[in-house]
């Protein structure tokens, strides 16, 4: 399957792009979805997690309170890295069988941590969303109903713009309106269609 990576920081204009992509008929799988399937309750991985971090971390429903459990490793670094330790595989695994049921041409993978938790390894290319940081953090404050204070501290755990662009094979630019943002896709994909047509031959 020729995959395609999408990735941008917080509020960059991901789930937008993949909305066109989409729209266009293009298997488009989440990541943030990934990771929160994998730990459902009745997932090996909560137990895990509820044995490391208590029962504090689960909602009285049972689910997982991941604001709960961000906030608890956020300035931990040891935590931080058991918790990807055991993530990160499970939710690949879940991304690889969700890549594998596509049907269009080719396929993308939208993931704010792509380069960061190495899913870049199952793409052929990134497509990089990019905007001004100082965009990028008024969309995303907006959306969220957070403070910037909050959202420039996901955005210092992400990778730099600088470091993001430096890994792109293509770039949306997101900083105009959802047309602009359209416009741009329509080229990509064509050109999408085609590098995936001549690796099948
Ligand atoms: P991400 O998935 O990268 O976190 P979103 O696609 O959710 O980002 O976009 C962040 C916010 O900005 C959302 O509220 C979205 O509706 C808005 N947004 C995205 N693209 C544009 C645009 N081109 N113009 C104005 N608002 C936008």
């Amino acid at each position: 399957m020729y995959t395609v990576g999408l990735t941008g920081g917080i509020g960059s204009g991901k789930s937008a792009a993949a909305a066109c992509f989409r729209a266009l008929g293009v298997h488009v799988v989440d990541a943030d979805q990934a990771a929160r399937l994998v730990v459902q309750p009745g997932r090996p991985a909560l137990e895990k997690i509820a044995a490391r971090f208590g029962t504090e971390v689960l909602l009285e429903n049972g689910e997982l309170d991941r604001a709960r459990l961000r906030r608890l490793v956020f300035d931990d670094p040891d935590q931080r890295r058991w918790l990807e330790g055991l993530l990160h595989p499970l939710i690949r695994t879940e991304i690889i069988a969700a890549l594998q049921v596509s049907k269009s041409p080719y396929a993308m993978l939208e993931s704010p941590l792509l380069i960061e938790s190495r899913q870049d390894q199952l793409v052929r290319r990134i497509c990089v969303v990019d905007l001004p940081e100082q965009l990028q953090l008024e969309r995303a404050c907006r959306r969220d109903g957070a403070d910037p204070v909050q959202i420039r501290k996901i955005m210092a755990a992400q990778l730099s713009r600088t470091q993001r662009l430096a890994r792109a094979d293509d770039l949306l630019d997101n900083s105009g309106d959802s047309g602009d943002l359209e416009r741009q896709v329509q080229p990509l994909h064509q050109r999408y269609l085609q590098l995936a047509a001549s690796d099948k031959r």
